[in-house]
């Protein structure tokens, strides 16, 4: 099978979020089991400083953008330590600047251009580079045209005839709305602009028409591709998401357990520990983390920790209550490292000058520190109000750090709550709760906190989350099923 990626991005090219990280990480595991895969990705600043060896090709595209007429430069690449050849759309009016998508908080104004051409480019390159294609894999809304552009403009010619498109969505929130007259940019008729299928009250939206036109979708966990289709989750697509729900599937991610394994962790030193002489390394680790946090080093407190994008999906607003009732009444420790919101930057610097020997606050982005919290801290924070897969609750399972999740999207699937019967069973791996309340939240940390002093229960906790397997293989395995599935079927007719 051959699968061309398109995608705005990729670690190591390219990243703001986990679609970078699925994006570097499946591409690598398709070509393992022997399929061939090509990324496309704009040639952003980022993408061209990252230091991976990228070549011209000598080859142009073109594309109209509205009334302009707009080349581009196809550049050369490969995925380091595989077999994945990557293409890169040189275009440096548009995507040769400081950041991919936005600038101080303001999208750029011509989010639609710069991606409209990325959509096109991505199909001009199979010609023009000869790639072989049997299907394309877009992700998010960066790449939803695409599906629109095959059903329609190309897919009467040669190469494209036939071809059939996937899209995955990593996070409906994120949908790539603009103003109505943005249509033009498109080159698409309009009639294709009505609410079946590119409007988005009122607006072109890239995500809708990705969803209406691709022959089959995906998102990242089974549990958040139910609960898309239905408001609030569904963001105001979820009509649109009803309509193709037998097409829709939910895979959940995988993780690169060469980078995120306390066995091999570069960042713990001699530390390290395994599933099986787990206790002394970990000890280590927290009491490490305990001195370069400044908190007091105790072995017996329980340390808590989040690590996160500092923004209300991640459920900050629960945490920043809890920790303040907790820090004044509970023999506990916190660490949390993040950034975001100016409001949870506030709330959580004054916790940690308020309760020095309690609470330790980074502001920051470093995965240094990420992998040390990972690995020195009890128990793993994530009360998301929405998730769509989530990663670092399954870090924390491989790191013997218990977590305490709210059950929605992704960490529904991933954590198997402790109760009597699942304790019986051997299945449990952390603490979940339902309710998107303090109380909810400060009743499953209580939970956690108990079992934490009743040593037996927690090592089986953490051994069992430990011997979890959420490696990318079986993961990898599905999309090559449905990939086979979708071409298998042929186009299907889009919605009208
Ligand atoms: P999302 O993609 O919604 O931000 P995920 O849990 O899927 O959330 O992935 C977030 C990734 O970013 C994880 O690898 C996490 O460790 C990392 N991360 C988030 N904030 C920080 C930070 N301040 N420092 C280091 N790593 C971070």
């Amino acid at each position: 099978m051959n699968i061309l990626f398109a995608t705005s991005e990729a670690t190591p090219f390219c990243k703001t979020g986990g679609l970078g990280d699925v994006c570097g990480a499946l591409p690598r595991e398709l070509a393992k089991l022997g399929h061939g895969v090509t990324i496309v990705l704009p040639a952003f600043r980022q993408a061209r400083e990252a230091g991976v060896p990228i070549e011209p090709t000598g080859v142009y595209v073109e594309a109209p953008i509205g009334q302009k007429h707009v080349r581009g430069h196809l550049l050369r690449s490969r995925l380091p330590h595989s077999t994945v050849d990557v293409v890169l759309v040189e275009q440096d009016h548009f995507y040769d600047r400081p950041h991919l998508y936005r600038v101080e908080g303001e999208d750029y104004r011509d989010n639609c251009e710069r991606f409209t051409f990325f959509c096109r480019a991505a199909l001009e390159a199979i010609p023009k580079l000869g790639l072989a294609v049997d299907a394309v894999h877009c992700h998010d809304w960066t790449a939803g045209l695409i599906p629109a552009y095959i059903k329609t403009l190309y897919g009467a010619h040669q190469p494209w005839r036939g071809l059939v498109s996937l899209l995955t969505i990593h996070n409906l929130a994120y949908q790539g709305n603009f103003w109505h007259w943005d249509m033009a940019l498109t080159g698409l008729d309009w009639k294709y602009f009505n609410w079946r299928q590119m409007e988005f009250y009122g607006n072109l939206s890239f995500l809708k028409t990705g969803i209406v036109f691709a022959d089959a979708l995906t998102t990242v966990s089974p549990t958040y591709a139910r609960e898309i289709l239905s408001s609030p989750l569904g963001a105001g697509m979820e009509g649109a998401l009803q309509r193709r729900q037998a097409d829709l599937h939910g895979i959940i991610n995988g993780v690169d357990y060469d980078v995120w394994n306390p066995a091999v962790d570069r960042y713990l030193g001699d530390r390290r520990y395994g599933q099986h002489d787990y206790a002394a390394g970990k000890a280590a680790c927290k009491q490490q983390l305990q001195r370069r946090l400044h908190l007091p080093q105790r072995p017996d407190a329980p340390l808590l920790a989040a690590i996160s994008r500092l923004a209300d999906q991640k459920g900050f607003d629960l945490i920043v209550r809890v920790m303040r009732h907790w820090a004044e009444r509970v023999d506990a420790q916190w660490v949390v490292l993040g950034t975001g919101e100016p409001k949870y930057h506030e709330a959580l610097s004054l916790l940690a000058v308020e309760f020095p020997d309690r609470v330790a606050v980074r502001l920051e982005f470093s995965d240094e520190l990420a992998h040390q919290i990972e690995a020195g801290a009890d128990i793993f924070v994530m009360p998301s109000a929405y998730e769509p897969c989530g990663l670092n609750q399954l870090y924390s399972l491989r790191y013997g750090t218990v977590p305490v999740v709210r059950a929605t999207g992704g960490l529904a699937d991933t954590v198997v709550n402790a109760t009597e019967e699942t304790l019986a069973a051997g299945t449990a791996t952390g603490f979940s709760f339902e309710d998107y309340t303090s109380l909810a939240l400060a009743e499953a940390l209580d939970r956690a906190v108990r079992a934490y002093q009743h040593k037996p229960v927690w090592a089986q906790l953490i051994e069992t989350g430990m011997r979890q397997d959420w490696s990318w293989r079986h993961s990898a395995e599905q999309y090559v099923r449905l990939y086979e599935q979708t071409v298998r079927r042929g186009p299907v007719e889009a919605l009208g």
